[in-house]
């Protein structure tokens, strides 16, 4: 079969690789280069230039069983990197932190006692414990479902300091969104992403970062299209034509829609009543990433210092999170130092920027839910020709695993489509 995917993320590249085994698949990206690794950054250092990815994307395999499994499969090497945190606040005081003992893949989340002396901090880990010890029991026994983060922690009397001074600010790290929209995060993927490992896995990285993801899963892909100008996509009863810019229109057996659920909304020329509904359950909030070399962005004191600062005022709608790259990319760690910053609510200094990028990142609330449910029954319709995938259309927190097995999912549907297949 001919089949269009449009987007050339994680999802979009995932996608193209498993499909392109048995059919003729053309990847059509709206950027300059497929977007997983679109806003890497060249840093020169010790006579040799290193990419950087933007954002940095780190897994770990107890949460992303599918994502390992697929590096497996290609030959990406990984690596674990320390993902030890310090949170400080307005004054940029050092409020609480955690390290990793880490011993080859494992790793343990620790607190020395020297960084319990403040009682918030104090009150932060017994909340951590608690959260724990009633989250996880309530999470097997199917407990948590229908409610949001924030109704369980009060229900369940978890430590306000350890809600507002690490829980939220985390969820809304990890899913870089307003600290909002964490406690309107449904409890059971919190939960189920805290189950997945991450107290006793090292999280780890990509050695050769996402140009080497992308070029491997692009490999056997017949056909990559960027700066690709698709305007529409347009159904019939035998596939899907595909409009472009400046490009006559092409035909197609499927198509994949691998991009945000407002992007594919808008290139859908025949929606569905139905098909408009469950993509409009899907939100997505723009952020910013900045590299920059800025260590005004760090906590106050140089002791302080981890791989990540997550910046924490009161008042504010969102965490500013900072990762030290020197300490998460080996190459790195004797060069000047380099930071990332997500969702700044501070400027680097000037002279310090060396780049901006703008993403958007899919939330998840009670909505989403009840989308991805009907985003199954739309899957499920015979004779569907038009697919979505990507982060947001697979359940849990919206990051590489849930792109990766939509992703999976889609290609499994469209080959049990495929004619001598169906009967
Ligand atoms: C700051 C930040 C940090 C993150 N850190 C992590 C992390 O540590 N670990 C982790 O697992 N995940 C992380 N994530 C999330 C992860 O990056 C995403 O979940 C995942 O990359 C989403 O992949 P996707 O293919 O679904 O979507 P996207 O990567 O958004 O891909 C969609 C693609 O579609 C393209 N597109 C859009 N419209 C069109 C069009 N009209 N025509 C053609 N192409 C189009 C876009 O350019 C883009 O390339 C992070 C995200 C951000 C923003």
């Amino acid at each position: 079969m001919e089949i269009a995917v449009v987007g050339g993320g994680l999802a979009g590249l995932v996608a193209a690789w498993r499909l392109a085994a048995r059919h003729r698949v053309t990847l059509f990206e709206r950027l300059a280069r497929p977007g997983l690794a679109a806003h890497g950054v060249d840093i020169a250092h010790g006579g040799a230039t290193l990419r950087v990815d933007m954002p940095l994307r780190v897994y770990f395999p107890g949460y992303y069983p599918t994502l390992a499994r697929l590096y497996d499969e290609l030959g990406v090497a990984s690596e674990p990197v320390s993902y030890a945190t310090t949170f400080s606040d307005e004054q940029g005081r050092t409020y609480f932190r955690w390290r990793n003992l880490r011993w080859r893949d494992r790793s343990w989340p620790f607190v020395l006692p020297q960084d319990l002396l403040g009682a918030r901090a104090r009150r932060i880990v017994r909340g951590a414990l608690r959260f724990r010890a009633a989250a996880l029991p309530a999470l097997a026994r199917g407990e948590l479902a229908g409610r949001t983060l924030a109704e369980f922690v009060a229900a369940a009397r978890i430590e306000p300091d350890f809600v507002d001074g690490l829980l939220l600010p985390a969820v809304a790290t990890i899913g870089t969104c307003t600290l909002a929209d964490a406690a309107a995060y449904p409890a059971d993927v919190v939960a189920a992403y805290h189950a997945g490992g991450l107290a006793r896995e090292s999280v780890r990285r990509a050695c050769g970062g996402a140009d080497e993801v992308a070029a491997r899963l692009l490999a056997p892909v017949q056909r990559v299209v960027c700066e690709a100008g698709v305007t529409a996509l347009v159904r019939d009863a035998q596939g899907v034509t595909l409009h472009r810019r400046g490009a006559a229109a092409e035909r197609f057996d499927h198509a994949v829609l691998a991009c945000a659920a407002p992007q594919a909304r808008e290139l859908m020329a025949d929606a569905t009543a139905a098909e408009d509904g469950a993509l409009a359950g899907f939100r997505c909030r723009p952020l910013t990433v900045l590299m920059h070399r800025d260590a005004a962005l760090m906590p106050a004191r140089r002791a302080d210092w981890s791989p990540v600062h997550a910046h924490v005022r009161a008042g504010a709608e969102r965490p500013e999170s900072t990762i030290w790259i020197n300490a998460v990319q080996p190459a790195l760690r004797d060069a000047p130092a380099l930071f990332q910053t997500v969702q700044p609510l501070r400027e680097p200094r000037a002279g310090t920027l060396l780049a901006e990028a703008r993403f958007e990142r899919a939330l998840v609330d009670a909505a989403s839910e009840r989308a991805l449910a009907q985003l199954a029954r739309l899957h499920a319709e015979p004779g569907r020709r038009l697919w979505w995938a990507g982060a947001w259309a697979h359940r849990g927190v919206p990051l590489l695993e849930s792109a990766a097995a939509s992703a999976l999912a889609v290609a499994q549907a469209i080959e049990a489509a495929a004619p001598g297949r169906a009967a």
